[in-house]
């Protein structure tokens, strides 16, 4: 019969981080991007200080535990507060992705029950057109002071958000509450049907928080300044602003400007030391330090994920620029990285190519995760490298069910994430397409990814993207889409021929769509529905 364990049960709550950080780390600056432009800095104490005045404003307006606040707002200072004041007080933090379709955001605004939403000024054209449509919001809260708030016209039930939290006391007792309670809440961006609530418990994210803290992870310390360009609208930016109040890095938060001359200011002014984003960006940043001939004086570290990483790019940043690759691979369903690639020892030192190929993929899981690959039949895959199957997830942090959804999306305990891959015996796994944008040609498969990458390759290549197109003899060929680097010459056959000479006969497209631009998401992320509505 096993023993209870005598160890104290005191539960994982955000009101613990943010105290932890204040008295351990009340020093660590936090540096903001104001959406007006310039820069604020402060301390953890400081945030620590206006998240308590932030709940009790949020208690005066009327809230209570349970209560949804929504935002709709940038990576910056006042959101970070948020964040604690509104987790902390027992509330759900709400957060939505600016960038959905208005009707989506109003279904999201509608479906959570928000009381309050906070907004950065921005966005105010946005809420101003949503806001009638919105009837449970009793305040609309810009995340501004009074001056730039009073500049804003057709908002019902506005205040400044500054003008609330300054008038406010700064003493406030957090509540103590089971540690499954919900703190956060994203929807998950659905092209098709509505979106899909995503509710994080305390539990969950400050398992999160802490694994993401480790070496092998983000290694956030004290040592490092931390710059997430990964929105805080979309997965809790990967709980990066909570990791960082756990492990006492500095936090460098960009605001809304997220081009690539702005983000290298950022981090050269700041010494950030590690960063965090999805592919594009840092393809951004990339072409302007390559155009104006730049390097990278502190940072040492870059995380990315949300999209799969091109070999190209993890080449230029690891042995151009010394910066190295952390490949992960995540959901809005969980909660945040859930698979992480860092080099092993033997390969630290081993060829840059075998390097690219292994940073290439996504990863193995960190500890709290468990993967497994299914065929069409839910059977399990072997952990071969070859099989591939969908991947499967489960874990201390992995949603059980969608909120007020009906039917549970688990299978056995384990969550479908409707991504195909391959897992070795390693334990490495490799991302090869999502279930929809997997092409089927002539019974065998190709995995849009890989034939990116190879694309990407090439100097004149700035982004690619490939989806299936109907096709009477083969079922489906795969359709290349590509964006040339400014001023580059490249014509279909110059591409099609160097593809011929990478991959086999079969994956080669008949045919290239030339684009200015490809369709991007809310999240950064190339839009393959958009891009199949134009050319299938
Ligand atoms: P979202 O919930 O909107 O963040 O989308 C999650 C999806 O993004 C995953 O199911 C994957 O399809 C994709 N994704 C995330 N990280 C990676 C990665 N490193 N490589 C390839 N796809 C990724």
């Amino acid at each position: 019969m096993p023993q209870a364990g005598l160890m104290m049960e005191l539960p994982l709550l955000l009101s613990g981080v943010l105290q932890h950080a204040e008295a351990q780390f009340g020093q660590v600056e936090v540096v903001s991007r104001e959406t007006h432009g310039p820069l604020f800095r402060y301390t953890y104490a400081d945030c620590a200080q206006r998240a308590r005045q932030l709940a009790n404003v949020l208690q005066a307006l009327g809230l209570q535990a349970g209560d949804v606040v929504g935002s709709i707002a940038w990576n910056n200072h006042r959101h970070l507060e948020a964040y604690y004041a509104v987790s902390g007080s027992g509330m759900v933090m709400h957060t939505c992705n600016p960038r959905l379709h208005p009707d989506q955001l109003i279904y999201i605004i509608n479906h959570a029950e928000d009381r309050v939403v906070l907004f950065d000024a921005s966005f105010a054209p946005i809420v101003k057109a949503i806001a009638a449509k919105c009837p449970r919001v009793m305040a609309w809260v810009c995340l501004s002071d009074a001056t730039h708030t009073a500049a804003l016209e057709g908002i019902p039930h506005l205040h400044a958000y500054d003008t609330l939290v300054e008038q406010a006391s700064d003493q406030f007792e957090w509540p103590t509450f089971d540690e499954r309670t919900a703190a956060a809440l994203c929807y998950t961006s659905g092209t098709t049907g509505n979106p899909k609530g995503v509710m994080y418990s305390h539990r969950a994210i400050v398992l999160s928080a802490i694994t993401c803290c480790m070496p092998g992870l983000l290694n956030l310390s004290p040592h490092e300044t931390i710059l997430p360009v990964v929105p805080m609208f979309h997965i809790n930016a990967w709980c990066i602003p909570y990791a960082s109040f756990v492990g006492g890095a500095k936090l460098v938060l960009p605001g809304p400007k997220l081009d690539g001359a702005s983000l290298y200011e950022l981090m050269e002014s700041e010494g950030v030391t590690i960063s965090a984003g999805v592919p594009t960006i840092w393809q951004a940043l990339l072409a302007h330090v390559e155009q104006h001939q730049l390097r990278f004086r502190t940072m040492r570290r870059t995380a990315v994920g949300g999209s799969a990483m091109p070999k190209a790019l993890i080449a230029k940043f690891m042995d151009t620029y010394q910066v190295e690759v952390r490949h992960g691979w995540g959901m809005t369903e969980t909660t945040a990285v859930a698979t992480i690639g860092t080099l092993p020892p033997a390969l630290s030192h081993g060829p840059a190519a075998a390097q690219h190929d292994y940073l290439a993929k996504q990863g193995k899981t960190v500890h709290g995760v468990s993967i497994k690959l299914v065929d069409e039949n839910g059977q399990d895959i072997p952990r071969d490298g070859q099989t591939q199957g969908e991947l499967m997830v489960r874990g201390h942090w992995i949603l059980s069910g969608y909120y007020k959804g009906e039917k549970s999306p688990l299978v056995n305990g384990w969550f479908p994430t409707g991504d195909i891959a391959t897992i070795d015996a390693d334990g490495l796994m490799n991302i090869r397409d999502r279930v929809k944008d997997v092409i089927k040609t002539g019974g065998e498969w190709i995995s849009s990814i890989d034939l990116e990458n190879v694309a990407l390759e090439h100097p004149a290549v700035a982004m690619a993207a490939v989806i299936g197109v109907e096709d009477p003899k083969w079922g489906e060929r795969p359709l290349l889409f590509i964006v040339r680097k400014p001023s580059a010459s490249l014509e279909s056959q110059e591409i099609l021929d160097f593809l011929a000479s990478k991959v086999a006969k079969w994956w080669v497209p008949e045919r290239v769509v030339f684009l200015d631009a490809l369709p991007l998401g809310g999240t950064g992320k190339i839009q393959k529905s958009e891009l199949r509505k134009l050319h299938s």
